[in-house]
């Protein structure tokens, strides 16, 4: 798939610095517009019943992370992520082919085992992945790794080199 990085990206709301996603200062950008799990008191309801998305092209991102002198890392969000994956995907390539070799972390729902054959496509790019269901009344727990907090006990962190 050939990409034209002029095309418009949705996402669910304006990328912004944050400092609680990743233990880098990181420009956070919701990518996944939808999620297919129905997680009991899921804890992004209100992006669920967001309809008003927020359009970017590939470049302006990429200019939009580039002039930013604070960020260190790339952190790929949701809802969910992976149900938007071709995008995601071309992303991805499109920043590792104009030289940004910073973190990249994606945060999932999924289990390895139910996208193994997509996590296989992102080897070599040099990607962090959170995986794991999110589990309502689960204890949170910090990530060794990431250095964030995770909503719940079962969730941890993968790299994918
Ligand atoms: S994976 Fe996250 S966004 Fe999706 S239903 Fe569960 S808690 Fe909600």
């Amino acid at each position: 798939m050939s990409f034209n990085i002029n095309e418009k990206l949705m996402l669910l709301e304006e990328p912004k610095t944050t400092l609680n996603n990743y233990k880098k200062v990181s420009l956070y950008v919701p990518i996944g517009i939808t999620c297919t799990f129905k997680c009991k008191n899921c804890c992004n309801i209100h992006y669920k019943e967001n309809n008003r998305f927020y359009i970017i092209t590939f470049k302006k991102l990429l200019d939009m992370y580039k002039k930013n002198k604070l960020v260190d890392a790339l952190v790929l969000s949701g809802l969910e992520p992976f149900d938007n994956f071709e995008v995601m995907f071309q992303l991805i390539k499109y920043f590792r082919k104009e030289n940004t070799k910073d973190d990249i972390i994606i945060y999932t729902g999924y289990e390895l085992t139910e996208i193994h054959n997509l996590v296989d496509k992102l080897k070599g790019y040099n990607i962090w992945l959170k995986l794991g269901r999110y589990m309502p009344n689960s204890k949170t727990k910090t990530d060794v790794n990431l250095k964030v907090l995770l909503a719940s006990e079962n969730q941890y962190s993968l790299h994918v080199k």
